[in-house]
């Protein structure tokens, strides 16, 4: 045991493969032997940007974060899980003692510390050390693929708990990305009576179709505000209770806002440019309520019962399989969408060495 091949992203345009030492697990971590690593966009555009918003890639920093691996070594405190178990991570934790932290919404705590956001290294290598309470044991049945996919699953859950999706919600979701169709089987799964989701690509409407939309209508960059509120308010033979925008454009965040009816609640998952123009007095003399998601807090398990369960199906996102070696490759297809790319997953250990025979 001493290859530790790791991707190191050194700057923009500048992701390396290299050896770095074998990280030693504190008394309350674990050391992982690295399975599955799907890339994400945020990813992505630290390779291509370097930075997003405050957060700035200051000096190398191993990248990726949508993870599950297996337990090679247990720290002296950890009692729940033993060499062997396979785990996906959740991979950002606060510092625990904070009033946000304390009341469990330690996703809002300045103290985070987040995997493949700067300065902190992520888990796209082969070993790697991380607080064993973020890490959750999979079921046998459940495919370290799936654990993997646990993390922007949880988004999904995270937005669709923040929007309040329940039994017979009619819920209109703006953008069919990794986000937006997590977003859509989890309001599935929630109760929602009808979900409308919207793209520019037809192809992952496609794929919205297949995972369970009611409606999808394919918008065209710069088609009038007004019409598409037509076209979505035709499509629900109404106004939806609640708009989940995960795409990020300002003419999406524009919709959340002007598509969803009086009293409801538009969620802003996408994020776009720091400042954004937005018909906010529509909003408050509709009294429509907007809110923001910041990844999500305590909805891991909840994530992983949805799998487990059978509930839904997240393996339909993967598009694309590399090895650790490919790095490069994995990155260039998500980046550019090649072969009408959704979810590229990375293979840190030969794809189903540790999957359910
Ligand atoms: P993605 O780029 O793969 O998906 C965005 C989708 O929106 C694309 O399919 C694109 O075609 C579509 N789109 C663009 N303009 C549109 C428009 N005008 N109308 C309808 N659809 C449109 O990204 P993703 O990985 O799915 O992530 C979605 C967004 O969520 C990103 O902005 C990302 O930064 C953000 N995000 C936020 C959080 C959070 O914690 N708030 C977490 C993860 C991702
Ligand atoms: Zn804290």
């Amino acid at each position: 045991m001493n290859d530790n091949l790791t991707a190191v992203l050194y700057g923009i345009e500048d992701l390396r493969l290299e050896q770095r030492p074998i990280p030693v697990p504190k008394d309350d971590e674990v050391l992982l032997q690295m399975d599955s690593v799907g890339i994400c966009g945020s990813d992505v555009h630290y390779l291509v940007n370097g930075r997003i918003g405050d957060f700035v890639l200051r000096k190398p920093m191993v990248i990726g974060h949508e993870a599950s691996g297996i337990v090679a070594k247990v720290g002296s405190k950890v009692k729940h899980l033993q060499i062997g178990d396979r785990v996906a991570i959740e991979p950002g934790y606060g510092c625990r003692v904070c009033d946000f932290c304390k009341a469990g919404r330690y996703n809002l705590c300045d103290e985070m510390i987040f995997c493949a956001t700067p300065p902190f290294d992520g888990n796209l290598t082969r070993y790697f050390t991380h607080p064993a309470d973020f890490c959750f044991k999979l079921p046998a049945h459940v495919t370290m693929e799936e654990g993997a996919l646990l993390e922007p699953l949880s988004v999904g859950v995270h937005a669709c708990r923040r929007a309040q999706v329940g039994l017979g919600s009619e819920v209109l979701i703006l953008g069919a990305g990794p986000i937006g169709l997590v977003t859509l089987i989890t309001a599935k799964s929630m109760g929602a009576s009808k979900i409308v989701i919207t793209d520019l690509l037809q192809s992952r409407l496609d794929v919205a179709k297949e995972l369970g939309a009611d409606e999808t209508l394919v918008v065209e960059r710069g088609a009038s505000e007004t019409e598409v509120v037509k076209q979505i308010h035709a499509l629900f033979g109404g106004a939806p209770d609640k708009t989940i925008d995960c795409s990020g454009a300002e003419a999406t965040s524009r919709l959340s806002i002007l598509a969803t009816r009086s009293g409801g609640c538009a969620v802003m998952v996408g994020m776009g440019a720091p400042e954004v123009k937005l018909p906010l007095v529509n909003a408050l003399a509709r009294e429509v309520d907007i809110r923001g998601v910041f990844r999500y807090c305590n909805d891991y398990p909840a994530a992983l019962s949805l799998v487990a369960s059978g509930k839904i199906n997240v393996k339909r996102l993967i598009t694309h399989h590399f090895n650790i070696e490919e790095t490069l490759d994995a990155f260039n297809t998500s980046r550019h969408g090649l072969g009408g790319a959704i979810k590229v997953m990375i293979h840190v250990q030969p794809k189903d060495t540790n999957n359910p025979k």
